[in-house]
């Protein structure tokens, strides 16, 4: 762990095993609720001394500056650490663990100096007065990560965090700490006051929860599943802390009568495929118009049997592992559920078999059909390679079945007609909408959810509102008593 500036160990380690191997690739110390009190200690002493949030947005962004660069320069490190903690296929890695946390990163370095940290109040002209709003930290936030992409919403946690000049407290997931604690200590070389950033590594149910109900943590930043969401609401609500969760999803994905099919059928394939469907805003609810639906499913069997599933190492790999034993066994719960609910498989189904598959943990690519809305494949968020395709017969339905869900993160039209696409985005309720895309996520976007999937936005150029407090400061500019509210309300002195 990384606290107060220092590599801290513990008397208990984890093993962190490869996805696609089942290797110990590394052990990590295992943090306890003393490591969290300490690191929240650390972070709080970083921020009542002030040296990180004294220092000016320009020179804070140049920190940030400094990290990219090193960043940028292990490159190839970041991506292998991609390969061996997550199972990522090495060009998805290249993309994902490091080029979009690059990406993002300047997004926040450019944001520190652009921001409006302070700004002129309206004039009201009641009393003459004058008027400041600044946007000042909010103390020590408490990042709380998942697994599936741990580097890049580590960064959306502790980049406009820092760069508001909090200070930030960082719980890795207990399976993926190494990018984190790489970051930690690139940052430590970067010029960041000790204190200021510390990772702690630990269960989710005794650390993370100690660190949402910590007193002296002001806010906390949540990225994880739906249920565990609502776990960190409830105990945050004791000391009202600042609370964005980015929780789970159930993307509908509609393809329109008219949409281009060669981009469709490729398009949704990306949509539910990417990092083997371990994603949030996943499209895992295939809606097609029962005109194409035949089609359109054979495309895509026919696709996916050209996708190469197997050694993330291997450039020519298209689908990786799934994450662990328990994830396998997980989603291969809900293919059976599928199955026995009554859908049919189109794709896939199980395990694949053979050379390559005796270690490691894999999910066949799975597509069933003639599923209803009803049914748990379609409710509930399986996070594996698996679509639900469900047949539609008016634009008016499909919008029905899109939004009949508890989540509300994304979701997607096809379609060669952009207004037509436009018109059914606006009956959706999500928070991205792709048209003719997917995983489309600009750092100059805002990224959230509507419903169940979560509270708040990531991203944009709004990033760091969330991350400080709104002071508004008002100074009066009469030096006159009895041109004051006071003045008013309690008659002039006598002796005025
Ligand atoms: P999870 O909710 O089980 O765990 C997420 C993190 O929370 C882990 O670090 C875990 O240790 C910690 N945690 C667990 N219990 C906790 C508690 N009671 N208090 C505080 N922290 C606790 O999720 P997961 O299985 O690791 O990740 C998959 C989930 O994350 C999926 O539901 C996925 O949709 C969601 N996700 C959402 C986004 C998004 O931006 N909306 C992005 C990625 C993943």
């Amino acid at each position: 762990m990384h606290i107060g500036g220092e590599w801290v160990d513990s008397d208990d380690r984890y093993e962190l095993i490869s996805p696609a191997t089942e290797e110990v690739f590394a052990t990590a110390a295992k943090g306890g609720t003393g490591h969290a009190d300490a690191a929240v200690a650390a972070a709080s002493r970083a921020f009542e001394e002030g040296t990180w949030r004294n220092t000016p947005p320009l020179e804070r962004a140049a920190v940030l500056d400094r990290v990219i660069a090193a960043v940028t320069a292990r490159m190839d490190e970041f991506t292998e650490i991609g390969v061996r903690e997550c199972g990522f296929p090495q060009r998805l890695s290249q993309a994902i663990c490091v080029g979009f946390p690059l990406a993002h990163m300047q997004h926040y370095a450019d944001l520190t100096r652009t921001y409006a940290w302070e700004r002129p109040g309206p004039v009201t002209g009641m009393v003459l007065s004058t008027q400041l709003v600044r946007r000042e930290p909010i103390g020590v936030c408490v990042g709380i990560v998942p697994w599936n992409f741990p580097l890049i919403i580590a960064v959306w946690k502790t980049f406009p965090a820092l760069a508001a000049g909090n200070s930030v407290v960082l719980k890795v997931d207990e399976k993926t700490p190494v990018a984190a604690l790489e970051m930690a200590a690139i940052l430590r070389d970067a010029g960041l006051p000790a204190g200021a950033f510390n990772v702690v590594t630990g269960d989710g149910e005794t650390v993370g929860a100690h660190l949402v109900r910590h007193p002296d943590v002001r806010k906390v930043s949540f990225t994880g599943s739906t249920a565990v969401g609502r776990q960190v609401m409830r105990d945050a609500s004791d000391t009202i802390k600042k609370v964005t969760l980015e929780l789970g999803g159930k993307g509908p994905n509609i393809v329109l009568d008219d949409a281009d099919l060669d981009a469709a059928v490729d398009g949704s394939i990306y949509a539910f495929l990417l990092h083997a469907g371990q994603a949030c805003e996943s499209g895992t609810r295939l809606l097609l118009p029962s005109s194409l639906h035949d089609e359109f499913v054979e495309r895509l069997t026919a696709r996916l049997k050209t996708l190469k599933v197997g050694d993330p190492f291997d450039p020519a790999t298209d689908i990786g592992p799934v994450m662990s034993a328990v994830q396998r066994d997980r989603i291969l719960g809900y293919i059976e559920s599928g199955k026995q609910e009554g859908a049919t498989v189109a794709h896939g189904g199980g395990t694949p078999q053979g050379p390559g598959y005796e270690k490691g943990f894999w999910v066949e690519p799975t597509v069933f059909t003639g599923v209803r809305n009803d049914m748990c494949i379609a409710r509930e968020e399986i996070f594996g390679p698996v679509l639900s395709v469900i047949s539609y017969d008016s634009v008016d339905e499909a919008v029905k079945i899109a939004n009949d869900t508890e989540y509300g993160l994304s979701a997607g039209v096809w379609s060669q007609d952009v207004p037509r696409a436009l018109e059914v985005a606006g009956r959706l309720q999500a928070g991205s909408v792709w048209i003719n895309d997917w995983h489309n996520i600009s750092q100059h976007m805002p990224f959230g959810g509507f419903k169940q999937s979560g509270v708040g936005r990531e991203l944009g150029a709004d990033a760091l509102d969330d991350f400080t407090e709104q002071k508004a400061i008002t100074i009066d500019l009469t030096g006159r008593v009895d041109r004051r509210a006071y003045g008013l309300v309690l008659g002039t002195p006598p002796n005025a």
